[in-house]
């Protein structure tokens, strides 16, 4: 029989997820408990929203004790909080400015905007002829633009007419860029590593390939840093992998310090001085209780060295995972602590995740035959061993159910 709170919700809400049926009720760290009391290990991390771990004792009592304070104010006014925090991130990306919006496909159709306004009033590209060139197999999000450049059919089918304007080319093939631009390329989007297209790593040289080839011809290079930015792959930000300087770049989920939807669009001070008065807003972002949650993420971020530990345990995690060496284990990739397990075709991902979940671990297949591994960067190595047990386990019997041993 379907658990009652599982009826009311699958009731009253759309069904536009299919959840694994556990109902969870309580986070601390890595872990997460569910209403029978049973603890697990988060290896989901709310797609990567929950670096810092579950309720961050410094980040809740900074939320705390804003929300006593003032909360939303809209940007009608000036706060006491928002240009401490747009300072420090701008200090420590290294870019000009930031708009702070606050979901991640708000951020990305941020960049969009400024992207094209951009061509237009600095480039010179003829009124409304302006192109973004974007990768097969992204995920920017789900608005109907960023629907509109996806290559996975579901995330269309049903929902278009789609705006022009975008093209879309290869992943991890820099020739193919300098193929698409054309004098009316605005913009380069790209994903630094693909996220929920698989975990997909492209070969070493390729942002920096891009980089250099988007200089050459003037189109504006944005990396969406939305799941891999904030130490999530062993560098506050993916793209310095290759030490170049994208001209813009969005960042959300972690930035929020897994409290509060909190995004924003960091650029170059030209690409975002073509943004006036009235041209682009939102009513909930840059709000004083998110700017304050949002730099605490950020100071825990650097003084609890969540970066190196991403590097460090990234590293090993992967190196066991390799280890397990299961026929129904195709490949392990990734960087840092954003891990993907592709399983061989004859056993669904979602069934191992399924198994995970008896063992107590949390995950979530991604494209169908990838598991995602992205535990919060606090993550331990002994914790990491209990996964990677459970792992063992629940491939031995995926194996013995294929008779493949
Ligand atoms: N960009 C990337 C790379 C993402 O992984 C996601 C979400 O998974 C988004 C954008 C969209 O973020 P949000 O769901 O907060 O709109």
């Amino acid at each position: 029989m379907t658990h009652p709170l599982i009826a009311r919700e699958q009731l009253y809400g759309a069904h536009n997820y299919e959840p694994l049926p556990v109902i969870l009720v309580r986070g601390e760290g890595v872990y997460v408990w569910d209403d029978a009391g049973k603890r697990y290990l988060d290896m989901m991390s709310a797609y990567s929203a929950v670096s810092h771990g579950h309720c961050h004792p410094k980040l809740v009592k900074a939320l705390q004790e804003q929300a006593s304070q003032l909360n939303i104010v809209s940007r009608a006014f000036y706060t006491n909080k928002l240009g401490a925090f747009l300072e420090r991130l701008c200090t420590l990306s290294g870019f000009d400015k930031a708009l702070p919006m606050n979901t991640g496909a708000e951020a990305v159709e941020t960049a969009l905007k400024a992207a094209r306004k951009w061509a237009y009033t600095v480039k010179g590209v003829p009124t409304d002829q302006a192109e973004v060139i974007a990768c097969a197999g992204n995920f920017h999000g789900r608005t109907i633009t960023i629907v509109g450049m996806s290559t996975v059919p579901q995330y269309k089918t049903g929902f278009g007419p789609f705006p022009p304007g975008f093209k879309i080319i290869p992943y991890g093939d820099a020739a193919q860029l300098e193929k698409a631009i054309t004098p009316h390329t605005a913009a380069f989007l790209v994903e630094p590593i693909i996220g929920e297209g698989g975990i997909v790593v492209p070969p070493p040289g390729y942002l920096k390939a891009c980089a250099e080839i988007c200089k050459k011809h003037n189109v504006l290079l944005i990396c969406d840093e939305i799941q891999t930015g904030l130490g999530r792959t062993g560098k506050l930000f993916a793209y310095q992998h290759e030490g170049i300087q994208p001209d813009g770049i969005v960042v959300g989920k972690a930035l929020g310090g897994g409290l509060l939807p909190i995004s924003v669009f960091l650029s170059r001070k030209e690409v975002m001085d073509v943004f006036t008065p009235g041209d682009h807003g939102s009513t909930f972002g840059g709000n004083p209780l998110a700017a304050t949650v949002a730099l605490a993420a950020l100071n825990v971020l650097i003084e609890e060295n969540l970066i190196e530990k991403a590097a460090v345990q990234g590293r090993y995690f992967q190196e066991q995972l390799k280890r397990l060496r299961s026929p129904l284990i195709k490949e392990v990739r990734g960087r840092g602590l954003l891990i993907g397990i592709e399983v061989d075709a004859r056993y669904p991902a979602r069934q191992i995740c399924l198994k995970l979940l008896q063992h107590g671990i949390l995950t979530k297949e991604t494209h169908g035959s990838v598991i995602r591994i992205a535990p919060p960067l606090i993550i331990t190595a002994e914790q990491i061993d209990a996964v990677l047990q459970a792992c063992k386990q629940v491939f031995a019997e995926a194996e013995a159910e294929l008779r493949l041993r």
